[in-house]
């Protein structure tokens, strides 16, 4: 085992590396992050921050040589930088399994070719001509592009075969994966770690709600029933064994009216719709990530108490400015996270909130309170009002 005081290495400076150094820091590990950027969540906050490219050797010679073992806080990481940082010490989760969650069209193959259900798909990777007839039952669908789509970024909703053929056009035929449309009961994920030593901890599972394809608001435990959730965790672990996956995993799926669960897709590393895990459960997915790169036991993962987490998007900022925190700060039950980042923009992931309540319902109802008054454009126009405005609109 990798003992507290050892050097921990991260790709990437996201918000995700941010709170998995904090996690490290906190059980007495030092951290360096790599991110070509000057400034960075992550990078701000580690031990030391090597600003270089991914690919930029020189770099990755150091990293390698000065940490025990490196992770990965992004499935963008050029597969052959984790190969390459493999030499120097344990790389978790691996180079394949990082390249197979990286691309849309090879996480497809690999999930149907272990026998996995997905919604139906075709793969358009540029080589087929448009006269190749396409399944009418794909529409209406969703044109994803295979590599580097996030957030619904990269996605395009396409109703016939004429809108798909232009849409190709429009992407220089690059890439993609054209997913039917499936109508949704509702969406989960799993979040599992996976030790070397092939023990597997679970995430209380998460029912997730999506808007504009970003997830909005994750409602812990999930409103399924019993069954379900325990399919949902054998399909999870399944996938974990065939990719003999070493790290945390996300399987993020969809459930369908007739309780069919099909699998989305794969994140090879912490995810949004774990954030309630550090309030939520004694061990949090990046405590939990810390553990399975230093050869730790896996910590115990129940939860605490039902929680809600609501994403905090930069559509909340005015020119800016700041929504007022005091809505979340006043909350007793509310604990607000921010990830430091300088610019709000629509879409940008800024932080998050917390609710734990005694029922998730009642956490839902409390969330989405606290969300209302904080996108409230009179919150803005009355500053000195705050704290009396904040305590009615939430009900303190
Ligand atoms: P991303 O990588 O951006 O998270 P996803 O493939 O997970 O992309 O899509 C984002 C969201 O769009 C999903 O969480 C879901 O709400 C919706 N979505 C994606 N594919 C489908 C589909 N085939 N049927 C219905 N909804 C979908
Ligand atoms: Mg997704």
């Amino acid at each position: 085992m990798i003992q507290p005081g050892a050097m921990l290495g991260i790709l990437g400076g996201g918000q995700l590396g941010r709170m998995f150094v904090m996690a490290a820091q906190s059980m007495g590990y030092a951290v360096t992050v790599l991110d070509p950027a000057q400034d960075s969540p992550a990078g701000r906050t580690a031990d030391r921050h090597l600003c270089a490219d991914y690919l930029d050797f020189a770099a990755l010679d150091e990293l390698g040589s000065t940490c025990a073992s490196v992770t990965t806080e992004f499935e963008n990481v050029p597969a052959d930088t984790l190969r390459y940082l493999a030499k120097f010490c344990p790389v978790r989760p691996n180079a394949d399994c990082v390249s197979i969650a990286q691309d849309r069209i090879e996480e497809k193959q690999f999930l149907i070719r272990h026998g996995f259900a997905l919604a139906p798909y075709l793969i358009l990777d540029g080589q087929q001509s448009f006269a190749t007839a396409i399944d009418p039952a794909l529409f209406p669908g969703i044109l994803k592009s295979s590599r580097f789509g996030y957030d619904g970024k990269g996605q395009k909703s396409i109703d016939s075969a004429d809108e798909l053929q232009s849409a190709l056009l429009d992407r220089n035929n690059s890439p993609c994966v054209f997913e039917k449309r499936v109508p949704l009961l509702r969406e989960i994920s799993v979040i599992l770690a996976r030790g070397r030593d092939q023990q597997v901890a679970f995430f209380p599972i998460a029912e997730n709600r999506h808007t504009n394809g970003i997830l909005d608001t994750s409602i812990v435990p999930a409103n399924i029933k019993n069954l379900i959730a325990e399919r949902a965790l054998k399909i999870a672990e399944q996938v974990a064994i065939r990719l003999d996956y070493v790290g945390i995993l996300c399987i993020e799926f969809f459930l369908l009216e007739d309780d069919q669960l099909l699998i989305n897709e794969i994140a090879p590393r912490p995810h949004n719709s774990g954030h309630f895990s550090l309030d939520a459960c004694i061990t949090s997915q990046f405590e939990q990530q810390v553990r399975v790169l230093c050869d730790l036991p896996l910590g115990g993962t129940s939860l605490m108490r039902p929680a809600v987490m609501v994403n905090l998007l930069g559509d909340l900022w005015r020119e800016n400015c700041a929504p007022n925190w005091r809505l979340i700060l006043n909350h007793p039950n509310a604990k607000l996270h921010l990830y430091g980042k300088q610019e709000a923009r629509p879409g940008r992931k800024m932080g998050h909130f917390t609710v734990l309540a005694d029922s998730a319902r009642e956490a839902l109802t409390q969330a989405i309170d606290i969300k209302q008054a904080l996108a409230s454009q009179d919150v803005f126009d009355h500053p000195a009002k705050d704290e009396a405005e904040a305590s009615t609109l939430v009900g303190k």
